[in-house]
């Protein structure tokens, strides 16, 4: 099986109706692949990873490089995220890295993260990319007394900030279900598809040719070169990176098969909101936030006032079983959100996101396939990861060591169960885990 989802969920010529895409200017025009194209490097995917490899490649060690796109840059979920620039990228706790790994992979991750995220931030100011960059910081919501508490228990750890509902309430972020929260102040909002937009121009400009419309089909390997058919075209080169995350097909290479989970996430998007409206919520502030549920709902205040909530979950792409989950989604927001209730959804759309067998990224070579890498499988926090990633890989591509963590050099192994089975068994034990949504205590 080469996808997990049905066609609709991968079909390029359907773009997402995404407020990203309403509102962003037109995408740099990438012709189709025709001809026979050589390269040093070809890259299979332009999101945040294929395209920060890109450039960097091109940019620091000058190679030739081609990317293939099956729609365009950021059709995929590059173009579909919440515009959170934050902190992430593996499901894994530090005691768990340092189990798996060792030692020294959980502060490399750590500091992965943080790098991450000043590499977003140097992309948007040496390219002028604006992307609406929003406050720094982001703020995690306790959905229960139990998550409360715990948050008080590790009250002071790593310079984070402990808010109680009244803290909440001044700080402009009057949540129903919210029992408090924390605040941290690493990463910031953007627009994703201008940030997509932006690093596609910027790798054009730097002489990376950027093919859309060009789904690689098959991937062969004989006498040192890499083949990448599209149909009756080919490109031709020494190496190649995989940076399809949650799109891939998984016959690109069969390796992949089964080692990746593509997993479903919803947002939808209100018109703008009044001020005495945001008021009436007390809900003022442009910060990131997120609750603590393990099926996690993500939300911000746009710059125009619209408001964009975030779910994940759901198990099918067809267009009726999303419109479903979309219903879902929004009522939680009405009850975790009661006087936005009269603000109609304008937006909303899914896109999927890519966790792996080993609940890490995974960024280095294909076992046993020689020049192939892959660059992917970010767990639904790749807008910085993703793109630190693509930076960190091209040296590999170059035939040179790499900084990429040791915590993402270890191929993850193939799921074991159904991916299905384990994605409907995973939700229905976290659904009961977190709980019904009940509003907090006024005074928790
Ligand atoms: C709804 C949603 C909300 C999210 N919110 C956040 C958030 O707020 N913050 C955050 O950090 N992360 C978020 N994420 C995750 C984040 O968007 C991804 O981790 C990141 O964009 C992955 O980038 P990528 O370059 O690896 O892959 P993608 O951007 O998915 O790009 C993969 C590309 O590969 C192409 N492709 C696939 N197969 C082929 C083929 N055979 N030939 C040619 N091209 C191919 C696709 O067309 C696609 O453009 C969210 C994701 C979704 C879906």
């Amino acid at each position: 099986m080469s996808y997990l989802y049905e066609p609709a969920a991968y079909t390029p010529d359907i773009w997402p109706e995404s407020y990203w895409r309403a509102s962003s200017p037109a995408l740099p025009p990438c012709p189709t692949l025709t001809g026979p194209v050589t390269a040093d490097v070809a890259i299979i995917g332009a999101g945040y990873a294929g395209l920060n490899a890109a450039l960097e490649l091109r940019e620091r060690f000058g190679a030739e490089v081609v990317v293939l796109d099956a729609a365009a840059p950021g059709w995929g979920a590059s173009g579909r995220n919440g515009g959170f620039c934050c902190l992430g990228g593996a499901n894994l706790s530090p005691a768990q890295i340092t189990r798996r790994v060792g030692a020294l992979a959980a502060p490399e991750f750590d500091s992965y993260q943080q790098r991450a995220i000043d590499r977003v931030a140097d992309n948007l100011a040496r390219y002028g990319i604006d992307a609406d960059r929003g406050p720094a910081g982001e703020v995690l919501l306790a959905h229960s007394a139990r998550t409360w508490a715990a948050m008080q228990a590790q009250q002071g750890a790593d310079g984070v900030q402990l808010w109680g509902r009244a803290a909440l309430r001044d700080a402009g972020l009057n949540c129903a279900t919210a029992w408090g929260g924390t605040y941290r102040p690493e990463g910031f909002p953007l627009h994703p598809l201008k940030y997509a937009r932006g690093l596609a121009v910027a790798a054009q400009a730097a002489g990376v040719r950027i093919y859309g419309d060009s789904p690689v089909k098959t991937l062969d390997h004989a006498n040192g070169l890499w083949s990448l058919r599209t149909g009756a075209a080919q490109v031709q080169a020494r190496r190649v990176l995989i940076a399809t995350n949650g799109y891939s097909d998984e016959r690109l290479p069969r390796w992949l098969s089964r080692r990746i989970l593509p997993a479903l996430s919803t947002i939808i998007v209100t018109r703008p909101l009044s001020l005495a409206e945001r008021e009436a919520q007390g809900w003022t502030s442009h910060l990131m936030t997120y609750d603590s549920r393990t099926m996690l709902h993500y939300f911000r205040l746009l710059p125009d006032g619209r408001f964009l909530f975030g779910a994940r979950g759901g198990v099918s792409a067809q267009p009726e079983r999303l419109a479903r989950f979309t219903a879902r989604a929004r009522a939680e927001f009405e009850a975790m959100f009661p006087a936005f209730a009269q603000a109609e959804t304008t937006h909303d759309w899914s896109g999927l996101v890519c966790l792996t067998g080993s609940m890490a990224p995974f960024c280095g070579p294909v076992p046993g396939a020689e020049g192939l890498f892959a660059a992917l499988g970010w767990h639904g926090n790749g807008v910085a990861a993703a793109s630190e990633g693509g930076r960190r890989i091209a040296p590999a591509l170059m035939g040179l060591p790499d900084t990429t963590p040791a915590l993402f050099k270890r191929p993850p192994p193939r799921f074991p169960l159904p991916r299905k089975l384990l994605l409907r068994a995973g939700m229905a034990a976290a659904l009961w885990r977190d709980g019904p949504l009940r509003p907090a205590p006024e005074e928790a």
